[in-house]
């Protein structure tokens, strides 16, 4: 494809997405094909000779548009958001377009650059404490997902208690990392990956609120003390996956201090909302803690993959994932005066994300992102209150921010087949989770394009099929 071909290829393709992001509500949210559907519909071996673009193209629109569940639809009110947007899809583009390898300053120093630039700036906007912009010993790294930011953390930690030996000897059997019954899964895989294993992540009971129990913890921490065992590992969770729950940062980093726990702070979804200074209680105690993760490819309007990342102490992070082999070897590195953020992260290589971080930024500008993540704080109140106004239906949780939760009063089966007749509409799309034996289902309120018009169809679809199941 010749530059020349390639303009009207790209152009037609961005008219596609244009037309695609304008009529997008028109689509059933989630996608109904059956397993198999799309790959049945698609060739066993790969084309001998090349194809054109139109050929291509025609394969997308009927091939894989059914096979796709519309999450910027404005009725996408499953999970969590995954908020696109113009200037995050342009900042994506021309990431391809520049196709460079950020995995050292010496490769491309503008992806390092304006990474650690706009990793401040974000910084800034979230409130987040001094020790974590990159003039310190801190700084931040964007990674692709907050798994891989807690995997980081949790590799920092080890190397930290153990003074080098994980890496140097292997993983001592000793290390106990911490977190609430309702963190993410992600903690899990890391300390399967990281060589803790299973069964020293102690899971710490929950208060009625959801946060987890600081007196639980404090117990948990001194058993194990006593049993040997080294605890090395906090991870706090803001807005939990669930329910949104808020662990109790000051006393949890408290006790993190006192013991020498390294503490993280997971705040994948709900972090974003600190960027309005009203939201910002959430960070209270936030000065204990190690390193913090927040996803803008969730509520911040940039194409996934966005996690931003920050520890206190680069050093620690470093240290654990530094590996300097000869053909890696350039000046640039050597002076000390760089980055490299191939040590920063799991992989060598990396992509130029920060560039649609960046847009975003720009487009919106702080005050424009704080009215969008306000109105979805609003909806969603105004969700909550009608559900708690209706007789059928019951919410089971605090709504911090822009997550309800709410269950069927006549119980499970009536929830379990509300949530299936409403998806079945094809008009919105929620899902569920499980909250002490019942069935929940969650409203999430995110989407770039979701507005009150969204929310109060929904609402309406939702509180007719309520009073027929
Ligand atoms: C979504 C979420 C994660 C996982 O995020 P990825 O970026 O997909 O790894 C982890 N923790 C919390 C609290 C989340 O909301």
């Amino acid at each position: 494809m010749d530059p020349e071909e390639f303009r009207a290829n790209g152009k037609q393709l961005v008219d596609w997405i244009a037309d695609y992001l304008e009529s997008v509500e028109d689509y059933p949210v989630q996608s109904r094909v059956r397993p198999g559907d799309i790959q049945d519909r698609l060739p066993d071996r790969p084309p001998e000779h090349g194809e054109e673009f139109q050929a291509m193209l025609a394969d997308v629109e009927e091939i894989i548009m059914p096979g796709i569940t519309h999450w910027q639809s404005p009725n996408f009110f499953a999970y969590f958001p995954a908020n696109a947007s113009g200037p995050g899809i342009l900042g994506e583009m021309l990431s391809a377009g520049l196709g460079v390898q950020g995995m050292l300053w010496a490769t491309s120093p503008a992806c390092t650059e304006l990474e650690t630039r706009v990793l401040d700036w974000m910084a800034h906007a979230l409130g987040l404490p001094e020790a974590f912009l990159s003039h310190t010993e801190g700084g931040g790294v964007i990674q692709d997902t907050a798994s891989s930011a807690t995997l980081c953390a949790l590799l920092a930690a080890r190397e930290r208690i153990t003074d080098g030996a994980g890496n140097r000897d292997g993983v001592p059997d000793d290390l106990v990392a911490y977190a609430s019954s309702e963190a993410h899964s992600s903690l899990d895989k890391a300390a399967r990956i990281a060589g803790i294993g299973d069964a020293r992540v102690r899971k710490i009971a929950t208060r009625g609120d959801g946060g987890m129990d600081p007196d639980a913890l404090e117990r948990a921490l001194i058993a194990d003390i006593e049993a040997g065992l080294r605890p090395c590992f906090l991870m706090a969770t803001l807005g939990t996956t669930s329910t949104m729950a808020f662990d109790p940062l000051e006393p949890l980093g408290r006790l993190a201090r006192k013991h020498g726990l390294w503490l993280h702070v997971d705040a994948a979804m709900a972090g974003n909302a600190a960027i309005c200074p009203e939201h910002r209680w959430m960070h209270e105690g936030m000065a204990r803690a190690d390193s913090y993760c927040v996803n803008p490819h969730k509520w911040l309007f940039t194409n996934f993959d966005c996690d931003c990342f920050w520890v206190r102490n680069r050093h620690a992070l470093i240290r654990a994932m530094a590996i300097l082999p000869e053909y890696l070897k350039n000046p640039a590195t050597e002076s000390g005066q760089v980055i490299d953020y191939r040590d920063w992260q799991i992989p060598l290589g990396r992509r130029f994300r920060a560039l649609k971080l960046w847009f975003v930024l720009r487009h919106f500008g702080l005050e424009g992102l704080r009215e969008r993540l306000r109105e979805h704080c609003r909806l969603a109140r105004w969700f909550a209150d009608q559900v708690d106004a209706d007789p059928h239906l019951e919410r089971v949780a605090p709504v911090h921010l822009n997550l309800v939760c709410f269950r069927h009063r006549d119980g499970n089966e009536a929830g379990e087949e509300l949530l299936e007749k409403l998806n079945d509409s094809g008009r919105l799309y929620l899902s569920s989770t499980r909250l002490n034996g019942q069935f929940v289902l969650r409203m999430s309120i995110g989407q770039t394009e979701t507005r009150e018009r969204h929310v109060k169809a929904a609402w309406e679809r939702i509180r007719s099929s309520a009073s027929e199941c």
